[in-house]
């Protein structure tokens, strides 16, 4: 149980902040804006603040799954907004990023999960600030290729999907959700624009060995993923999975090795990386390679 698990010192966050980060939050104050960095209280918004990274949760707040890991609230979802593309698309220019990550719960009471304001919302990105990239982190539609097909025709500059834990692990963490359904996602995304770099993202301490994170690696390299981030689970609360164990940075580092001698064109991996960490740096080797 996480309660007996002591916090490990490299979990203690340095807090500092910087011009960029005061300037961001004093406007997302008056404009009443809201992202996923401010209302997950991710211990990285000073660093992508700074950065001019941000993350956005569209289609409301209301999950229709219930991940044993995520905090996100479960329930019957509100009434698509159709103006939420401009709102965030007016959000990303006044927050002036470079690089926007685009989320959303699992709405699979829609027909297409969602996929068409994922579309609106990058063209709209797009139309208002020109040197965004935008990252799209999608849920797995239900496995609809039509709706992925949406999604990537409006050309997001990374299609992101996460397999979040081992194969063995994956009934136990996200029940409405497969392994394989989420490989076969990211090998059709790849299928229908080779161009566009892949990404995933899987949460360490939940029980999973090595050997079998190392699998993980080859299954989403096999699918030609080409950015992996792996990053600590932490409970966010006693209902929660429970923690099984904090991950030594060293074995981060040691993964990070194991990552990039598979072919991933980038690895992002630490105890407090979270899927769009660094995301901007991510992109700039992602698309150089
Ligand atoms: Fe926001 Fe993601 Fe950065 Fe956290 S890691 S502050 S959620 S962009
Ligand atoms: Fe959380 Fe996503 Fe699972 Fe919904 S589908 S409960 S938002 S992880």
């Amino acid at each position: 149980q996480t309660e007996k698990l002591p916090k490990p010192d490299w979990l203690r966050i340095k807090l500092t902040t910087d011009g960029n980060y005061a300037e961001i939050k004093d406007m997302m104050r008056t404009k009443t804006l809201h992202t996923v960095c401010e209302e997950a209280r991710c211990p990285n918004i000073y660093e992508c603040w700074a950065n001019r990274t941000a993350t956005f949760m569209i289609l409301g707040d209301i999950c229709t799954r219930a991940c044993r890991f995520c905090a996100v609230k479960t329930g019957m979802p509100t009434e698509l907004d159709t103006q939420e593309p401009e709102r965030v698309a007016e959000a990303a220019e006044q927050m002036g990023l470079r690089h926007c990550v685009v989320t959303s719960v699992a709405r699979d009471d829609l027909k297409d999960g969602g996929a068409s304001i994922f579309a609106a919302t990058i063209q709209a990105i797009r139309e208002r600030v020109m040197f965004c990239r935008v990252e799209v982190l999608i849920p797995d539609f239900l496995g609809n290729e039509a709706a992925l097909q949406v999604v990537m025709d409006a050309k997001p500059d990374i299609l992101n999907h996460n397999i979040e834990t081992v194969e063995r692990l994956s009934d136990r963490v996200r029940a409405r959700a497969k392994y394989a359904r989420s490989l076969e996602l990211l090998k059709r995304a790849k299928a229908m624009n080779p161009k566009i770099p892949t990404k995933s993202s899987i949460m360490l301490g939940l029980g999973e060995t090595f050997e079998e994170i190392l699998k993980t690696m080859d299954d989403l390299r096999a699918v030609d993923c080409n950015i992996l981030t792996l990053g600590q689970y932490l409970q966010p609360t006693p209902n929660h999975l429970p923690l099984v164990r904090y991950v030594h940075p060293d074995e981060f580092a040691a993964l990070k090795e194991e990552g990039l001698k598979r072919g991933f064109r980038h690895v992002e991996s630490g105890p407090l990386v979270r899927s769009s960490y660094h995301a901007h740096e991510q992109t700039d080797s992602a698309v150089a390679a």
